[in-house]
Formats: C-alpha cells, structure tokens, sequence
C-alpha cells in the first residue's frame, strides 16, 4: 500500500488548498514546500478577494458571479482574514465615461449573491471623507463593496486545518524526483535529509516552477506555460480613510491604492514577462516610477521612488503565448494514462477562487478512492469561527479579557488569530507573561506559538508572512529575534503542529 493518497508538490495557496480539502475528504495527504508555506507568490499579491471589475469589464458576467460568490464564502469562514471595505474609483472625464463606470458597478452590485454589502453609490468628493487626499478637480467618484485579504496568513489557516485534519505538512522539503508507475514514488530532500515516499495520486501546484517541476522532477514534457511578474510599492500612509482607491492610468490599467498594516500604502499591480528562476523576482526601477506616476495623478501627497519602503513582486505561471487558453478560475489540468497514478496540474488563478479550484481538483479524484463530499464552502478557517459583522466586538472582547492591550495590538491579533488569539495570549495577565518584546508589536509567545504551530523557522517566515511586522520592526530588534528563535526548540519538525502551552500556563 503507498504511504499516501495524495502528494503535493507546492505550499503556496493552491498546494494548501487543496491539502485542506482532500484531507477533510479523508485522503492521506503531503504536502511538500521547499522552502516557507506561501513564500512565493501567495505572499506577494495585492490581496483583493473580489470578483475583478476589469473581468466585467470584458464580459465576463459568468466569471465575476462565481468570483462573487467566493467572495461571500470567504466573508463567512475566514471573517478575521477577509475584510470588506468601500472601494472609490474617482471619475475621470479622460477615460471610461461616468455613465458607463456607473453601469458596471451597479452590474456588480446585482450580480453579488446575497447583496451582503453595502452597494455601490456615487459621492461628491468635494463633501465627502474620501475627497481630502485627493487632488481637485475630482468632483464625484463611485464607491463600491469589496473585499481585501491578509494573502499569506490565508495559506497558513488553510495548511493549520490541513494538518488538523491529518494532512503532513513539510516545509523545507524540496521534491526532487517524482517517478510513475500505478503509484508516485517520491525523492525528496527534507530538511538536509533524502526521503523516499511512495503516493497514489500527485498534485503539482507549484506555482512558477510548474513547468521546470514537470520537466526536471516529474521527467514528462512539460506544459505550454510562460510566467510573469507582478509587483506593487508600499509607501507610508497616503490617506486617512479606510478605503481602497482604483484609479483609472491613462493606459487604461486599474492601479489599486489600498491601505496597508496601518501606517502603510500598498500600490500597485504592474507586470512584465518573466523568465528564470522563479525565487529571484525583482521589480525594475521603470515599473516604481511608473506606480508613482500613477498615484500622483490622483493623491495630493506626492511620492517618488524614494519613498518606496518596499517592493513585493511574484511570480505566477500563465498559458505561454499561442498555448491553449485557460480562464483565471480553470487553471487545472489532469492526466491520468491507464495503468498509471494520476497526475494533477494546477497554475495561476487568483486568490478568490482559490478554494473552490481546490475542491474541483480533489474532486477530479472521486473515481480512484472513497471519499466525503465537498465540504470547504461551509467550514471556518481555524479562528474564523465568528460573524464578520462581529470582527469588532471580537477586538472588544480580547480587551476586556488582555487588558493590557491596546486597540491596535488588539485589531492585530484578532485579524491574524481570529478565534484563536487564545492559544497565542493564554492567560497572560500582563505584557510581561508574553516574554521578550521585538520592536513595539511582536512577543515571544507569539513567536514560540508562531514556531510551534504555523512552521516558522527563521525571522522572515514571521517578519514578512505570519505578520508583517518587518516593515516597523528596529534592525536590533530582528537581530534579538533571530538568537530568540535560534535557541528555541518548538518549530514542529514533522508536518504535524508541535506542542506548544501558551502563557500562563507554562
Ligand atoms: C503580485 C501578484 C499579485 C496578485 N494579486 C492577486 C489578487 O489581488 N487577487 C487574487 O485573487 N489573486 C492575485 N494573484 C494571484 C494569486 O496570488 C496566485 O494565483 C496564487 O497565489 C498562486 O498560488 P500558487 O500556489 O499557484 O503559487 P505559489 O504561491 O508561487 O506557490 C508555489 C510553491 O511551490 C513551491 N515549489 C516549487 N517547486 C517545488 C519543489 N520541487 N518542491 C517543493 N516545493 C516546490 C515554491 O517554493 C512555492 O512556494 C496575484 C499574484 C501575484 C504574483
């Protein structure tokens, strides 16, 4: 019998994805990521869980519906993670006419089920909150009802459920051979060590690297795959709002505004073409020039390249030129010769239908093994076990019960623990029980929590991807990190959470 069901090649949000789904489903699951779980392109994106209004744009009515829906699963099991907010689009007498942006969102509005959020609305900027950062003569823009997600805390909530449902998570763990016959047998160097594994069925979900995996691991002609870029700035606080703004570039691109870790803005996205090695990406000086210049068309606040705190760029693999074409959503092939184990491909995509790819895959599986039916669109993520309406009470309540904690901390917590923030604080009575501070945020039960049971093994894991505290955090301070987590013994080496007793009850 092989040792697994299913093997994963891949911990970005589709490998985790679909290791949550078909270990739900009862599968005997691994998971193998080379390097950190969403280290790659799940930790880069600009984080819109939406049903994408350049989509509707195109016509693409079938599409943005299913995206919508997503949006409102998302709403319901991961409410500490997914966000609404209003989104302004200033109108622009230069680009699309008022009456025609006016006409898609309201489009937008009918096509979201449940019409859950506010709809859209039109607003006279020159009265209204939203207009103070913005340059005159904008007099009106339209706001609409989306949603924005923390990207790589999404992909540890999926791989935690994962592994809390049975599911071996490797992080560290690079596939480096994948040989068929009726079964996958595996080689994989794991943490310094070679293992050999054997699987009856196989998922590549590795992202940029899909076709190099296939060509060089899986030794089969690889996919009709090119890759690109995508990358965006993060500027200091540009507006006081809570909004996300779209602008309208005078090339006809959507550039996003949207506010970021608190005293932050995220800009972007731009793309370009890519080739190499998919964990060498950089953004070219052009494309921060070229978001600046896009934000000073609308932002009174100018900035410049020298304003740029950092860059995030991704790789993601996308049909090459010529190849067959695949929608956004239906980014998955599956191949299974007879006689041999079957073999699934899954590339690009986007966020927002990221969970229900997984759940087609899995399901792509039914004839070979005995299985539950789906279960993903009504399971909370771990800590999303709450009504988003209710995500402020939840900061209320962690106040009450941590009094030490101020508003933001809090805010942070919730929003990065949801439900769980228990397991992080335990019974703390004050800041002091939470072990050493890094920089103003970050205590040493979160990181031993953080080690124990989300796989972070080195600073960045924590600094750049379980949070984001990297942006604020002194360079004493990531050094007084880096000896905390050296000498600490509770990073789970196998794919299971390891033992962790939180404060207060050491
Ligand atoms: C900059 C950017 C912005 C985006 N913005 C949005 C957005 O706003 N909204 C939205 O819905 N979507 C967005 N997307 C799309 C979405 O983020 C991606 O589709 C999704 O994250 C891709 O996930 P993935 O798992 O396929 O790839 P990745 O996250 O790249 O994961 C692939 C993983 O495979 C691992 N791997 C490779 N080879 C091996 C091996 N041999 N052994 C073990 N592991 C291996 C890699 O280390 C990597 O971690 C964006 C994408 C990018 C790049």
């Amino acid at each position: 019998m092989a040792d697994y069901d299913l093997a994963i090649i891949g911990g970005g949000l589709n490998g985790v994805s679909v290791a949550r789904d078909a270990a739900g489903r009862g599968l005997r699951v691994i998971l193998l990521e080379q390097g950190d779980l969403g280290g790659a392109a799940s930790s880069a994106t600009s984080r819109l869980i939406h049903g994408d209004l350049s989509v509707l744009e195109r016509r693409g009515f079938f599409r943005v519906r299913r995206a919508l829906a997503e949006r409102d699963i998302w709403l319901r099991t991961a409410p500490h993670l997914v966000r609404p907010q209003r989104f302004v689009i200033p109108a622009h007498s230069d680009e699309r006419p008022s009456w025609l942006l006016r006409s898609w969102l309201l489009l937008y509005d009918r096509l979201a089920p449940g019409m859950r959020l506010p709809v859209s609305e039109t607003v006279d900027v020159t009265h209204h909150p939203v207009g103070n950062a913005l340059k005159r003569p904008f007099g009106t823009a339209f706001e609409y009802s989306d949603c924005v997600v923390d990207d790589s805390r999404l992909v540890i909530a999926n791989a935690v459920d994962a592994a809390e449902r049975g599911a071996d998570i490797r992080s560290g763990a690079r596939c480096v051979r994948a040989d068929r016959s009726d079964t996958w047998r595996l080689a994989v160097i794991d943490r310094g060590h070679r293992r050999v594994m054997t699987s009856l069925a196989l998922a590549n979900a590795s992202g940029a690297w899909t076709a190099s995996v296939s060509e060089t691991v899986l030794r089969m002609p690889p996919p009709n795959l090119g890759a690109d870029v995508m990358s965006q700035i993060i500027v200091r606080r540009l507006f006081d709002t809570d909004n996300v703004y779209v602008f309208q570039n005078d090339d006809g691109q959507l550039i996003f505004a949207s506010p970021y870790q608190r005293d932050f803005t995220l800009i972007g996205t731009v793309r370009q073409a890519f080739r190499g090695d998919p964990a060498i990406v950089a953004m070219a000086a052009g494309q921060v020039a070229y978001l600046c210049d896009a934000a000073n068309r609308y932002f009174r606040e100018r900035i410049d390249p020298s304003d740029v705190v950092r860059t995030v760029s991704g790789a993601n693999a996308i049909p090459a030129p010529g190849g067959k074409r695949a929608v956004r959503d239906s980014a998955m092939t599956f191949d299974r010769p007879r006689g041999k184990a079957p073999l699934l491909t899954l590339f690009g995509g986007d966020i927002t239908t990221s969970r229900l790819r997984a759940e087609r895959a899995v399901s792509r599986l039914t004839p070979f093994y005995p299985m539950s039916p789906r279960w993903t669109a009504k399971a909370p993520l771990p800590g999303g076990d709450f009504a988003w309406a209710q995500f402020d009470h939840e900061v209320d309540a962690a106040r009450q019960r941590w009094r030490f904690l101020t508003e933001p901390q809090a805010q942070r917590l919730v929003a990065a623990y949801g439900s769980r923030i228990a397991a992080v604080l335990g019974d703390a009575k004050d800041r002091a029980d939470l072990g050493p501070a890094f920089g103003p945020e970050l205590t040493g039960a979160e990181v031993r929590y953080l080690m124990a049971r989300e796989w972070a093994r080195f600073p960045d894991d924590i600094l750049w991807r379980r949070t984001k505290l990297g942006l604020t955090m002194p360079a004493a301070d990531r050094e007084a990190l880096a000896a905390f987590m050296a000498s600490s013994v509770c990073s789970p080496g196998s794919g299971l959470p390891g033992s962790y007793e939180p404060p207060g009850k050491l």
